[in-house]
């Protein structure tokens, strides 16, 4: 108690010393700011602390017989006595266009009867598509969105959720997740754009511009909302909101970067990391919410807190006393808006804690400019709902073949022994396992509901994997059984027993939808009664065709030691059925590459991008032994890789280096390939990465063609962070790979190029 009590005592020191010092000169605001500004003065401190708080919709609610309303009293309440600034979220599940309209309509209506008529800003979490909208477009989930490799892909699908968010009344997106999908046991891995830094950046930014287009404030475009800020996909335990160690260092140089350049894309919001870092939970971290995202990466709007964090930091953290400790802490480093959710504790107390000293006003003004800067950006002061009749491609074919592409360029071709796919469509196909026959195993979480698992009803009309191979090759042809539930067999005589009579079977495991804590697990590996399916299976003779439907990358080494072809469906959303039939029946040639690495072992959990430890006994792996490799990905056809010519041997501060590789088509039908430019440093300060993707492109080749793909990089491309977390390139060797092909540069100069803060 004493500890905290100092500890509590210590913090708000520093917060009264900060608010003592004498501020900056800032650089004179633009029009808007001043526009923002003029508000602020008109409004009290409740108006303003209203501004900040962010209540679910539940708490305006009432569900009654299944039929969701806005009530009029609660509605009155949050917005007249509270003056409630913002509300997110669905009371239960999806609900349709015109819903919607009614409850974004009372809601604003409501805020127009307060003094200074502030329209609430709504949030919902549209991360593949608007996923509580029902009819909407769902696209496959982030980590199938990257093993497309496109961002073009990223960029429209950003482009389409957006049209169809606003479509649904609903000015702001909680998405991107631009976490690190580093540690394959978070259950979120699945929401991220996996392992790579690069990856996640260059797509991060790519829907975010999707999103935001060049004006967030027209009838098409929503803000983004980057998170989780920062270090949230590197658990200890793998479990999620468990505790992290991450060294500055590791942040900086894996964690940080997508967050920069979502920055840099524009990106009006950022929603803050659940856990703690450290021993530091980040909700309470002035050093990452003010010296880091201000300071250093110059973000000026709203940081939001995640769902009921600041009260976490008393209930879980333990690093307040008692919860109005916890707003206090929350608010001085840095958190702009909180997301309470379920009441108007956070409101009492910050009004409380201004009138004691505790925070300072300058803080409060300064949240609730962003807050009003952002809903002025957005258009809500002139439009606070949208028309009904300006979406007429709401959940239109145009969108859907989006989302087609999508999946059918994210889809995985792992194993493909002896060219047995594709398959010929007369043969009989035999389809079972957990994943055959659900929507939920293409959709996942945060379909139509938080956990995704209502997508049988809502997206009943989609084809499952079974529909989808029924739907190609005709009902006839096609038999099957579901073999096994997600952890126990059922029927598995007559599973055997159809499976001996079909040419090929096609066994569909992986997992059902889930998320946050929900999808928490001991075991890496697939449950043990899908793996003993897959067994059983492989006695009949017959060729399996293993397709994995699953948010993270399960271990299935032992079925999969048995599979003639192996498939990686991922989440690939609505339109994943038919994507994955039109691959295996070879109308569609695959080209995605896993954005992951695809662990071996339970215990062999290393990432690609990791040290070079090999050089002693080749025998001796240090945990980097995967089944597959970051980027691997086989096609119908085949590509070769020659040429690879660089513009010159040295490079020096501030010059560019332009590579290129001539790719040809070799094989037989046209394909679509990732050419993935991996670049690394021999020796250096601190123990270089053996490799790390510094850039990629996708191209199109017809059989016999040659296309010759160009990157250009400069020394800030090749940075790393050193020991005394800065972004340096240091003077040294590196080695290029394009595919086969390597070659090697000099950089030549330690000059530190330049970049944000104190970076
Ligand atoms: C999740 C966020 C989400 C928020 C609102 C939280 O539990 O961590 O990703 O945006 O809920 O639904």
């Amino acid at each position: 108690m004493k500890r905290i009590f100092t500890l509590v005592n210590f913090i708000l020191l520093n917060a009264l010393l900060c608010a003592a010092q004498p501020k900056k000169p800032q650089p004179a605001g633009t029009e808007l700011d001043k526009k923002v500004d003029a508000l602020i003065a008109k409004m009290t401190l409740e108006e303003k602390i209203g501004q900040m708080t962010e209540v679910t919709s539940d708490v305006v609610s009432t569900t009654k017989n299944g039929v969701h309303q806005i009530d009029a009293d609660k509605i009155k309440e949050a917005i007249l006595k509270y003056h409630v600034g913002s509300i997110l979220n669905v009371s239960g599940q999806a609900y349709d266009r015109k819903h919607w309209y009614e409850v974004i309509s009372t809601i604003q209506q409501e805020a127009a009867q307060d003094r200074l008529k502030i329209p609430v800003i709504y949030g919902i979490d549209a991360i593949h598509g608007v996923t509580y909208t029902t009819g909407s477009t769902l696209f496959p989930q982030e980590i199938a969105m990257a093993a497309t490799f496109n961002k073009e892909i990223a960029f429209k699908a950003g482009q389409i959720t957006a049209y169809e968010t606003r479509a649904s009344y609903i000015p702001w997106n909680y998405s991107p997740v631009l976490d690190l999908g580093k540690s394959p046991l978070w259950p979120r891995i699945y929401e991220t754009f996996g392992e790579d830094p690069f990856l996640i950046k260059t797509m991060g930014a790519s829907i975010i511009k999707g999103y935001q287009g060049n004006d967030v404030g027209d009838k098409y475009h929503v803000a983004a909302c980057m998170k989780h800020y920062l270090g949230y996909g590197d658990p200890l335990s793998g479990k999620d909101r468990t505790p992290a160690w991450i060294p500055d260092r590791y942040m900086r140089e894996y964690f940080l970067p997508p967050f920069e350049e979502a920055v840099k894309a524009g990106a009006r919001t950022l929603m803050i990391n659940s856990g703690e870092i450290n021993g530091v939970p980040i909700h309470a971290s002035k050093y990452m919410l003010t010296d880091v995202l201000r300071g250093e990466l110059h973000f000026d709007g709203i940081a939001v807190s995640d769902w009921k964090d600041i009260e976490y930091l008393h209930e879980r953290h333990h690093v307040a006393a008692t919860e109005k400790d916890a707003v206090m802490i929350a608010v001085n480093a840095g958190v702009d808006m909180s997301m309470v959710p379920y009441e108007y504790s956070f409101y009492n107390y910050l009004v409380e804690l201004v009138h004691e000293g505790k925070v300072p006003i300058s803080r409060i003004n300064e949240a609730v400019h962003r807050i009003l800067k952002v809903k002025y950006q957005l258009g809500l002061f002139e439009r606070p709902v949208g028309n009904p009749d300006d979406y007429p491609k709401f959940g239109s074919e145009e969108f859907r073949q989006v989302s087609v592409t999508a999946a059918t360029e994210a889809i995985t071709l792992l194993k493909n022994n002896n060219h047995i796919l594709p398959l010929k469509k007369d043969l009989k196909v035999f389809v079972t396992g957990p994943t055959a026959n659900t929507m939920r195993a293409l959709d996942g979480g945060w379909s139509y509901t938080w956990q995704g698992d209502q997508s049988d009803v809502f997206a009943a009309s989609k084809n499952t994997i079974l529909e989808a191979i029924q739907q190609k090759i005709g009902k006839d042809n096609v038999s099957y059984e579901p073999g096994a539930a997600f952890d126990s067999l059922k029927n598995i005589s007559e599973t055997i027993k159809a499976a001996k009579k079909a040419d090929v079977i096609v066994l569909c495991l992986g997992e059902l939808s889930y998320t946050e804590n929900v999808g928490n697990i001991d075991d890496l590996s697939l449950p043990a009664a899908q793996t003993e399916l897959a067994m059983e299976l492989a006695k009949t003779g017959k060729p399996v065709i293993l397709v994995l439907a699953e948010g993270r990358p399960r271990i299935v080494t032992q079925a999969e030691s048995q599979s003639a072809a192996t498939v990686m469906a991922y989440l690939s959303g609505n339109e994943g059925g038919d994507a994955l039939a039109s691959i295996l029946f070879g109308d569609v040639n695959p080209s995605g590459k896993l954005p992951v690495t695809y662990p071996r072992y339970t215990n062999a959990l290393v990432n690609y991008y990791r040290k070079n430890l090999e050089n002693g006994n080749p025998d001796d792996k240090h945990g980097y032994n995967p089944l597959y490799e970051f980027g691997y990905g086989l096609s119908y056809t085949s590509f070769s890789y020659s040429n690879l010519h660089i513009s010159k041997p040295d490079l020096k501060a501030n010059e560019s280096l332009t590579i290129t590789v001539d790719v040809k088509n070799t094989g037989q039908r046209e394909g679509k390939e990732s050419v993935l430019l991996y670049i690394s440093q021999l020796y250096a300060s601190i123990a270089p990465d053996t490799k790390r993707l510094r850039g990629y492109d996708k191209i199109d080749l017809q059989p016999g063609e040659t296309k010759t793909v160009t990157f250009k990089i400069t020394p800030r491309d090749i940075t790393f962070v050193n020991d005394i977390s800065k972004t340096v390139t240091e003077a040294g060797e590196f080695k290029i790979q394009l595919g086969d092909q390597t070659q090697s540069f000099n950089y030549l100069s330690n000059e530190i190029p330049s970049r944000t803060g104190k970076l």
